[in-house]
């Protein structure tokens, strides 16, 4: 049968062409829609039990209809599996990108850090930090912690840091604040069930057949 992502470096390239708009950009929305769905219909279907949280990074230039430039972005929840697996609830977010083009021709050798810290931003949305029931968020693009110390605060938007700034506010061995880090515990064990129900979907799937 067909490659699975992780055995065909191609696959994700692939993808990311499938995804361009004008000029070589790639529109990071349709494409992490396109990478979730192949996890769901092609990976998750025959190799459910690989199924992990996936981070994509690209050099090239990633953006959405709405904004011309983005460091990275996160599928949003998937709350439905195809019928086949009606029986899984999935409440999860499956897969990140990262692009490095934009910290390069920002802050060219100074890319590093500013890049860490936003790695550490949406592997925070990954997990499902902020979790929306949260008093304490602003919305902007997106619910974020409005912690100056914390890695889940937004970045270059307006009235707030430089990604560059902001790598000042924030310990990179320790870049979550205390309610966006139980967040993100919340989210692992979330991701640890959902594998669990994956396995034992599995189970039924080979005693039907
Ligand atoms: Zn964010
Ligand atoms: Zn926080």
């Amino acid at each position: 049968m067909g490659h699975g992502p992780r055995e065909n470096p191609m696959f994700i390239d692939d993808l990311l062409e499938s995804s361009m708009l004008e000029n070589g950009t790639v529109d990071a929305n349709e494409f992490l829609a396109k990478l979730t769905t192949e996890f769901l219909t092609n990976k998750l279907m025959q190799k459910k039990r690989d199924l992990n949280p996936t981070i994509v990074i690209s050099r090239r230039h990633i953006r959405t209809e709405k904004e011309n430039f983005l460091f990275g972005a996160t599928e949003k929840p998937i709350k439905i599996l195809p019928s086949e697996y009606s029986s899984v609830r999935l409440e999860a977010r499956i897969a990140t990108i990262l692009s490095t083009h934009h910290f390069m021709k920002s802050y060219g050798k100074n890319w590093e850090l500013p890049f860490l810290l936003i790695t550490y931003h949406e592997i925070g949305h990954l997990f499902g930090a902020p979790r929306s029931n949260r008093t304490d968020l602003e919305d902007l693009i997106g619910k974020h912690c409005k912690n100056r110390n914390c890695a889940m605060e937004q970045v270059n938007v307006n009235g707030k840091l430089d990604a560059l700034e902001k790598v000042k506010y924030v310990d990179l061995d320790s870049p979550y604040c205390n309610q966006c880090l139980e967040d993100i515990r919340i989210g692992i064990t979330s991701w640890k069930k959902l594998k669990e129900k994956l396995k034992a979907s599995d189970g039924r799937d080979e005693l039907q057949s």
